[in-house]
């Protein structure tokens, strides 16, 4: 252990022994809870145990860890008690504490935490005298049986059921006395049903419920320790990338209860609106209740503000004056706790600079701050906050960048309902817009059912009364999420906001049937199968499956992107094959086509006719003819093209795929194209036969067809420099560049440059005009890449084709790769799929070599990537770390390639700088603070 022995951390009182950059040891709770006192916000004494100590608990067990943390946590519940005027333990004054999970990156939800611990039937009757509120003190009993219960205990439903075995006990409880709410039942109710659940605790799993308040400690702190490691937490951590060796911190700190009467309560809050960006405050709340309940969504909360709340109210058809009696705004009933919320709110934000997700509690009036974190969002959130901040003078131009995750600008390029459709659509139910989107699907009701019936394809919604943590893996294989209860702070909102999912919560109109799989509305009733479709933005549910149509890009997307381009060293272009990709390319800012596939515009029904009797002739003149009636529509479909990228580069690839993709192997039309070209059946049929190959894709392809049928290089280039000079007597410019593909000798690059070239001049000679134009080769067969410099000094570029390069590196067929594909990735026996993620140790060798070996041959070589690869965010930052010129990708990956590009560019200067401060202060240490 060294010198890292100290193993808690206090805070209390405005002073703390952590701060906010400690979240590695401290988890980002409580370095925020420390934090937070040393800003001088209202929050409960406490300490926190590190996240080194979960390790030795999960390598080295539970004795271990009580033998290194007691003294220390018996010390700083010491401190607590000094802090509060209560002793832990004591039945005349007694102390309670929670004990809160939270590890570096917040995982909301995922992990366990329990409140009121300190508490047994002893300590009740104390606490009765002591506060003279029996109905409180009863409550906070039977909500620490129930999470400690579950949390440590274990207690689960039994199999087959759905509800949690103390819902049920409270559900039944609650209709015998014909309640409403869980806030009508009295002390003596809570009294048995506390009775009911410690019956429950000990039928379920043979234990007596623990009375000792040490003895729950260790119990809790522990069991927060292992649920790191519990299957929704590790599937959670998975999802999102994050280490799991981290480990988790234990905070263990003064309860504060929201449960005490009406003028007690507990929300969320947030600094701007996670959904849209907005800089509006917001937030939800509930009064006389516990912390737990605004988020597990079991019962709908009110808003904080005025204004949010006169919107929820017209979203849900609520006038005014209602609105006023049954659901007034935090701001109107606690109106001097409201403001003080909303100072420590903005104080938050200008001290992490970043929207805060805020957690608070109200005791008797007094106001206590729990938690703050930066705030999970949208991708379009993201995006309009890191503007906005710009604006505000918060963030510099490089961190406003780094804030916006490249991967989440998939979300704002989504397509949205059709306007013509949700007029003439079915509005079933309105909910709360809790995640923009649109998506349509088929209604689930289970975690399981969504998982099997989207891995057969099937589009799904889940459908649920609420989601819990344990839903996760369903909310992921769902289009998207429909909750009857709960806010916009509830789990299910807050979890899909973070994965950019649609979702709409709290549509208290649906009643949800699990046992019948139904959702009723007032006249209608659907089944589990049923296509529904979500707005996300509006909270409108529709009946049936809606088309989409584009979205509209906005301004501060148009920012950012710019901004982007000015950090970037990389350029970003697109594969673009037809005028239409070209648009949309051109639309996403891509400054150039990186790959132009000829062989798409082959399948055209006029060129492929053309195209067949091209590879069905006999011989060279044959072939000559046909590719002759190929030549004006090919060249036509360039100028197309060299039009719309008015003198941007414009990479073209010459006929790369194996010729049998282009006739036909189905009998009959193998028999019209027989009459079509006057040539008997069985001939066609013969050399069709004649063009079989065992392994296509190492077969007669590339370059090699080039080489063995020159005239089609010939044509090729000629159509594409004469639409050149077409469109330059248009008065627009442009910049071809003509790539093999495939190459993998030099005699082969050699050949075409020479084909190429000869045809370039005769045309330029006809035309008695010049085009300037660039030559080189796509490098995608690993000898290519061992040769590079031989091969550079005929190549003007090369262009790193990865899809190729990889399948051949690994010799994986990536047609045949779907057999084992998957369980590899299952059983992390690869930790990507290498077509998604570049592979930069073996692949990346490859590239690394051939960029040096290249630069080697020809100084100014020009390299680009054109695969997959160029638009997922790592592999682009790999392809600035070589000093590649440009990446291209597919138009709707673009925008993530250009945010990326300036991450890489961001990153190599932000980890230069930090070297150079590492090498000149060679050590950090800790600086503890002891009160
Ligand atoms: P999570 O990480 O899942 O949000 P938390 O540790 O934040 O879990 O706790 C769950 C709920 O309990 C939160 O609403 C929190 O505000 C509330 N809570 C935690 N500790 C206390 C406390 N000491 N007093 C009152 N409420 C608390
Ligand atoms: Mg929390
Ligand atoms: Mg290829």
């Amino acid at each position: 252990m060294g010198n890292l022995t100290k193993t808690v951390f206090i805070f209390g009182d405005k002073k703390a022994e952590g701060n906010a950059e400690m979240k590695n040891l401290l988890g980002s709770k409580g370095a925020n809870l420390a934090e937070m006192n040393l800003l001088g916000i209202p929050v409960p004494p406490g300490f926190t145990i590190t996240t080194e100590m979960c390790k030795i608990y999960l390598e080295e067990g539970h004795d271990k860890l009580i033998s290194i943390i007691k003294n220390e946590v018996t010390a700083s519940i010491k401190f607590i008690e000094e802090r509060t005027g209560t002793r832990f333990s004591d039945a005349e004054n007694p102390c309670f504490v929670s004990v809160r999970s939270g590890s570096r990156a917040s995982m909301p939800g995922m992990m366990d935490t329990i409140l009121n611990l300190g508490i047994n039937e002893n300590i009740v009757e104390g606490l009765i005298k002591k506060t003279n509120n029996a109905r409180f003190v009863w409550d906070s009993y039977r909500r620490f049986i129930q999470m400690y219960g579950s949390v440590v205990m274990n207690v689960r439903a039994e199999a087959g059921d759905f509800a949690d075995p103390f819902e049920e006990i409270l559900e039944k409880e609650k209709k015998q006395k014909c309640y409403q709410s869980d806030n009508d039942f009295n002390a003596e109710d809570l009294k048995n049903i506390s009775k009911s659940f410690k019956q429950l605790v000990k039928k379920s799993t043979g234990k007596d419920f623990p009375n000792d308040p040490w003895e729950q400690l260790w119990g809790a702190v522990t069991a927060v320790f292992e649920s790191w490691m519990n299957e929704r937490a590790v599937y959670y951590r998975e999802l999102n990338n994050l280490p799991q060796e981290w480990g988790t911190a234990v905070n263990v700190q003064a309860m504060v209860f929201g449960n005490m009467g009406q003028n007690s309560a507990t929300g969320v809050a947030f600094t701007r609106d996670a959904s849209t960006g907005e800089k509006t405050f917001n937030g939800e709340f509930l009064i006389n209740a516990q912390g737990e309940d605004v988020v597990a969504g079991t019962r709908t909360p009110r808003q904080i503000t005025t204004e949010g709340s006169r919107r929820w109210a017209s979203l849900s058809g609520i006038g005014e004056d209602i609105r006023c009696r049954d659901f007034p705004s935090l701001e109107e009933m606690m109106p001097e706790i409201y403001q003080e919320l909303a100072g420590c709110a903005q104080m938050l934000e200008l001290n992490f600079k970043d929207m805060q997700d805020i957690e608070f509690t109200v005791q008797e009036g007094k106001l206590w701050i729990l938690q703050t974190r930066n705030g999970k969002r949208t991708g379009a959130g993201m995006v309009k906050m890191a503007v906005d901040m710009l604006h505000e003078n918060l963030l510099d131009e490089k961190t406003a960048l780094l804030r916006v995750d490249p991967k989440r600008l998939d979300e704002l390029l989504h397509p949205i309902f059709d306007q013509d459709e949700i007029i003439k659509a079915c509005c079933i139910a309105q909910g709360l817009p809790a995640s923009p989107g649109a998506s349509s699907g088929r209604i689930v009701f289970f975690t399981e059912d969504a998982q099997v019936w989207s891995s057969k394809g099937e589009n799904v919604i889940l459908v649920r009364m609420e989601t819990s943590p344990e839903d996760l893996k369903g909310m992921v294989a769902a289009q998207g999420i429909l909750t009857a209860r709960g806010g916009m702070t509830s789990h299910a909102a807050v979890v899909a906001r973070g994965m950019g999912k649609c979702c709409i919560a709290g549509a208290e109109s649906l009643k949800i049937d699990y046992k019948q799989r139904t959702i009723q509305t007032e006249n209608l009733t659907l089944k589990e199968g049923d296509w529904i479709s979500l707005d996300g933005s509006t909270g409108k549910i529709y009946k049936g499956k809606l088309k989409t149509s584009e979205g509209q890009l906005s301004v501060d997307f148009e920012k950012l992107m710019n901004l982007a381009d000015q950090h970037a060293r990389l350029k970003v272009r697109s594969n673009a094959d037809t005028p239409m990709d070209v648009m949309t390319a051109l639309r996403f800012g891509a400054k150039g086509i990186g790959l132009c596939r000829t062989e798409h515009m082959f399948f055209d029904d006029d060129k492929i006719m053309a195209m067949r009797e091209m590879i069905l002739a006999d011989n060279e003149a044959g072939r000559r003819k046909a590719l002759a009636k190929l030549l004006p529509m090919q060249r036509k479909d360039f100028e197309d093209i060299f039009r719309l990228m008015n003198g941007l580069p414009v990479n073209i690839r010459l006929l790369d795929p194996p010729l049998h993709e282009f006739v036909p192997h189905d009998e009959k039309i193998q028999k019209e194209l027989a009459d079509e070209l006057g040539i008997p059946h069985e001939i066609i049929k013969k050399k069709i036969e004649s063009l079989y190959e065992f392994n296509p894709m190492m077969g007669h392809r590339g370059c090699r067809l080039g080489t063995t049928y020159p005239e089609i290089s010939e044509m090729q280039t000629a159509a594409i420099l004469e639409a050149a000079l077409h469109i330059k007597y248009e008065g627009i410019e442009s910049l071809p560049e003509i790539m093999i593909p495939l190459t993998g000798t030099v005699e082969e690059m050699q050949i075409q440059k020479n084909i190429i070239n000869q045809t370039a001049e005769k045309i330029f000679e006809q035309y008695d005009d010049r085009i300037p134009y660039l030559l080189g080769t796509m490098i995608e067969v690993p000898r290519a890449a061992l040769i590079a410099d031989k091969i550079a000094e005929h190549a003007e570029f090369f262009s790193f084709g990865t899809n190729d390069l990889t399948q051949m590196t690994y010799g994986y067929s990536r047609d045949d790769s779907g057999k084992f594909l998957p369980m590899y990735l299952e059983k992390s026996i690869l930790k990507h799929d290498p077509f998604q993620v570049l592979d930069q140790q073996g692949v990346g060798q490859l590239i690394t070599m051939a960029v040096q070996k290249g630069k080697a041959g020809r100084p100014n070589l020009k390299i680009g990537i054109c695969g997959e690869h160029g638009g997922e965010p790592s592999s682009v930052e790999f392809c600035h770390n070589e000093g590649l010129n440009y990446v291209s990708c597919s138009p709707y990956r673009v925008p993530i390639a250009r945010l990326a590009a300036a991450h890489a560019a961001i990153n190599e200067e932000n980890n230069r700088s930090i070297t150079s401060r590492q090498n000149a202060s060679k050590a950090i240490c800790f600086e503890n603070y002891h009160f």
